[in-house]
């Protein structure tokens, strides 16, 4: 199947709007001119309302590690301890770069199992400067708790970074309302921009303490901070995804933010209808701790059918849906809802999933998935 009929159905990069390409394919503009400045401050206005925050919001070159990274080193140095609460691949990111710039104290639970919040606080009372943790863990499509978790960051007095990366514009992400102080995103994902640019949300109390010269080079956020009051960045930045990130914005506020939220809702709502209508367990489960994504489902591979079957089968039916990573190769598979993912595109994927489980003798009739998923979507 051509890569230009293939429906992107993972957790990012997703499928990007025509409007956004085109956008992409403007004429070159010098990053020190005026036209550049109005289209970063366009940029860094809406992305406050997206982030629900009144923090200053600065946009780096780089994939979303990059503005993990970027806060992080801003934030720790030698000696400083930063707390990471992990529960899946993403929450590890958190413990390598804690260990870089200076020294986790990695909190891990297995893999798409809640946080033990008295653990979170037991570390937090023996002392660390930041407290790190993901939203949305999207190699195992959970939502964790960040509104408690910011409760006793603010409590212990701990910079509260928050990978939001596969969650803001998906998920509810209410950045002043819990408190966090560095918040991230990445133009693949919920903003359905192609991927190479870092959104990052900085509250005034993490600003005074990230210090001139501290971590990375490139992703030195004071002096990403700094330019931005110019709406300029330090460095020449990716100009062609700045004017995507303009084009997606504006199709954002034309749908308007709590209606993007809401038909992604709707989308992942579809996706588990499916998959309990066709037998497939959503994995890991929910508890009182934890949420479904808005923005990813995962999946226990069917009992039957192996994962290059599936995915193998999904593919050469022209639909791209992910498998599971690390430990979870082979066992999940997960399908993204995000940025300008349609109600006609997971159905396609449904019907498709459908027909990879018949033909391999998984289900013995069609139809039973999609008619539950646009059940769930509609209502
Ligand atoms: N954090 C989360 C939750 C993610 O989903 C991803 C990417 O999938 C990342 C971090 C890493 O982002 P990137 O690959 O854009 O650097």
């Amino acid at each position: 199947m051509d890569i230009e009929d293939t429906l992107l159905m993972i957790p990012g990069p997703v499928k990007v709007p025509q409007r956004v390409l085109r956008a992409m394919s403007k004429p070159m503009i010098s990053h020190r001119s005026a036209d550049f400045e109005k289209i970063y401050e366009d940029c860094r206005l809406r992305l406050r309302d997206l982030f629900d925050t009144k923090n200053e919001v600065v946009v780096l070159s780089g994939s979303g590690t990059a503005g993990m990274e970027a806060a992080v080193g801003g934030i720790i140095g030698k000696g400083e301890k930063v707390v990471t609460i992990t529960n899946g691949k993403f929450g590890e990111r958190f413990t390598e770069l804690g260990d870089r710039y200076g020294t986790s104290v990695p909190l891990d639970f297995p893999w798409g199992t809640p946080f033990d919040l008295e653990r979170v606080k037991a570390a937090l009372e023996e002392g660390a400067k930041a407290i790190t943790m993901v939203h949305n863990e999207t190699s195992v499509g959970i939502v964790n708790p960040a509104k408690e978790v910011g409760k006793l960051a603010r409590k212990y007095d701990a910079v509260f970074i928050v990978d939001g990366i596969s969650s803001v514009g998906g998920n509810e992400f209410l950045t002043d309302e819990w408190g966090v102080d560095i918040a991230i995103t990445g133009s693949q994902k919920c903003l359905a921009v192609p991927p190479g640019l870092a959104m990052v949300a900085v509250s005034e109390r993490a600003m005074d303490l990230l210090e001139e010269g501290k971590g990375g080079y490139y992703t030195d956020l004071k002096a990403h901070l700094k330019k931005a009051k110019k709406n300029q960045t330090p460095y020449t930045p990716a100009v062609s995804l700045f004017f995507a990130l303009q084009e997606a914005l504006t199709i954002a506020s034309e749908e308007g933010f709590p209606e993007r939220r809401a038909r992604m809702a709707g989308l992942a709502g579809g996706v588990r209808a499916a998959a309990s209508s066709l037998g497939i367990e959503l994995s890991p489960q929910v508890n009182e701790h934890t949420t479904y994504s808005n923005t990813v489902t995962a999946m226990k591979m069917p009992n039957g059918i192996n994962d290059s079957q599936l995915r193998g089968g999904m593919r050469k039916r022209g639909v791209g849906v992910s498998g599971g990573q690390e430990g979870l190769k082979g066992k999940i598979f997960r399908i993204g809802t995000m940025g300008a993912c349609t109600e006609a595109d997971v159905l396609r994927t449904i019907s498709t999933l459908e027909l990879v489980l018949k033909k391999e003798g998984v289900i013995s009739s069609l139809g039973a998935g999609i008619e539950a998923a646009s059940r769930a979507i509609d209502a």
